[in-house]
C-alpha cells in the first residue's frame, strides 16, 4: 500500500511511521495541502491521506479517480471538506470517527476558563511584572446555563465536564440520543444560555447556525465557544455582536476562512483577512488554530485508526469507517462498503 500523505506536520510522522510499518503501509509525506494544483503528486499512489483543510472537491476527486487512486483516508472525524456526493461510485472515503473526544472537550473548557477568568491577560501582565488586577474580574461558571449544540461523542464529554463545574446543561441535537440530557429547541438554547458551545458537524443544516438572527435572540453577554467547524458561525455577525457588546466573549478554535491560515506560521505576513484580524484584536476573543485535537493520545489514535482503516480496505475489501453520503449519520451505513 502506497499512500500520499498531504499537509504533513512534524507531529504527524512518529505515530504514522510506527503504524505504517506495523501494517505494511508506505506513507509518502508531502508538506503541501491537497488541492487542484497539487493533486498530481498523488500519481502512482493507491490512496491519499488528508486532513481538515485539504480540498477534496469534485475536480480533485475526478483527477484522483483518473489516476487510479482508490481511497481517500481522512485522518479526522469531520468530512465537510470532501464532496461526498461526487465521490460516490468513484472513490472510497474512510475517516477516523473518534480518536479522543476528551482532547476537544477539554480544549473547549480550557478556552472557556481562560476567557472568563482572563487568564490570557493575566499571563501576559505577570510576565511583565504587572501584578495589577484591574480589568481581570471574571464570573463563576457554577450555576450558569450552558447550551450545547450537538450531543455526540465530544458534546457528551463537554456536558459531563460542565456538570462537574455545577453548571446547568441544556442541549439541542437533531438526533437526541441521551435520556439524561435536557433537550430543548434551538431558540431556547439561544434565549436561555449564558454560554453556547458547538459540537455538531458542519452540514447544510448547521451552516451559520450562529448568525445575526441567532445572536439577536441570545442573552446579553453570552459566551460563544466553537471547537467544531468554522462555518458554524457567521464570523462577521459574531464580530458585530462583539462590537455591540451583545456577545461577552468568543472562544474560537476554528474559523470559517481558516484553510489558508491555520496550521502555518504567518507571523511575518500582513493578514489580509480583516474580520479575523479584528476578532483577534478584541480583548474578549481567544483564537487557537484548530488545535483542540492535538494531544498525544489523539495523535496515536488517529494514526492507528487510519492505518487500520487502510488495512481493512485493501486487505479485507471493506472498512467499518467508510463514509457514505446517503446516510445523514455516518454510523447508519452498516455495510462497510459505500458502493
Ligand atoms: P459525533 O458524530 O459523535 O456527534 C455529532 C452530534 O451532532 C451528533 O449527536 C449528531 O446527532 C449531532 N448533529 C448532527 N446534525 C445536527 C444538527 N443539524 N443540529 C444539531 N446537532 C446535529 O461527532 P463528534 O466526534 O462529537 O465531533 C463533533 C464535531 O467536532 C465534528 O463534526 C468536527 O467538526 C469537530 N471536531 C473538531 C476538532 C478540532 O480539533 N477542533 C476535532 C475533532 C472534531
Amino acid at each position: 500500500m502506497k499512500i500520499a500523505f498531504f499537509d504533513t506536520k512534524a507531529y504527524d510522522r512518529p505515530a504514522f511511521d510506527k503504524y505504517g510499518q506495523q501494517y505494511g503501509i508506505t506513507f509518502k509525506y508531502f508538506d503541501t495541502k491537497l488541492t487542484l494544483d497539487t493533486v498530481e503528486l498523488a500519481q502512482g499512489y493507491d490512496g491519499v491521506c488528508v486532513f481538515v483543510n485539504d480540498t477534496v472537491c469534485s475536480k480533485v476527486i475526478d483527477r484522483l479517480e483518473e489516476m487510479g487512486v482508490r481511497v481517500i483516508a481522512l485522518r479526522c472525524a469531520g468530512f465537510n471538506n470532501v464532496d461526498m456526493k461526487h465521490a460516490f461510485g468513484k472513490i472510497h472515503v474512510l475517516r477516523v470517527p473518534a480518536y479522543s473526544p476528551y482532547a476537544v472537550a477539554e480544549h473547549a473548557m480550557a478556552l472557556l476558563l481562560t476567557s472568563v477568568r482572563r487568564i490570557h491577560k493575566a499571563y501576559i501582565r505577570s510576565r511583565d511584572f504587572n501584578f495589577s488586577l484591574n480589568g481581570l474580574t471574571g464570573f463563576d461558571l457554577h450555576g450558569k446555563t450552558v447550551g450545547v449544540i450537538g450531543t455526540g461523542r465530544i458534546g457528551r464529554v463537554f456536558i459531563d465536564i460542565c456538570r462537574g463545574f455545577g453548571m446547568k446543561v441544556i442541549a439541542y441535537d437533531k438526533y437526541p440520543s441521551s435520556d439524561d440530557i435536557e433537550y430543548v429547541s434551538l431558540d431556547t438554547i439561544f434565549s436561555d444560555s449564558d454560554i453556547i458551545s458547538l459540537h455538531c458537524p458542519l452540514t447544510d443544516d448547521t451552516y451559520h447556525v450562529i448568525d445575526k438572527e441567532a445572536l439577536d435572540k441570545c442573552k446579553r453577554g453570552v459566551v460563544i465557544i466553537n471547537t467544531s467547524r468554522g462555518a458554524l458561525v457567521d464570523a462577521e455577525a459574531l464580530l458585530n455582536a462583539i462590537k455591540s457588546r451583545k456577545v461577552g466573549a468568543a472562544c474560537l478554535d476554528v474559523y470559517e476562512e481558516e484553510s489558508d491560515l491555520f496550521f502555518e506560521d504567518n507571523s511575518g505576513h500582513i493578514l489580509d483577512d480583516d474580520i479575523l484580524a479584528r476578532l483577534i484584536s478584541m480583548p474578549n476573543v481567544i483564537v487557537t488554530s484548530h488545535q483542540a485535537f492535538l494531544t498525544e493520545e489523539a495523535l496515536e489514535n488517529i494514526a492507528e485508526t487510519t492505518a487500520n482503516n487502510l488495512n481493512d480496505f485493501f486487505e479485507k475489501g471493506e472498512c467499518p469507517n467508510e463514509l457514505c453520503f446517503r446516510f445523514d449519520k455516518a454510523e447508519d451505513c452498516k455495510t462497510g462498503k459505500c458502493f
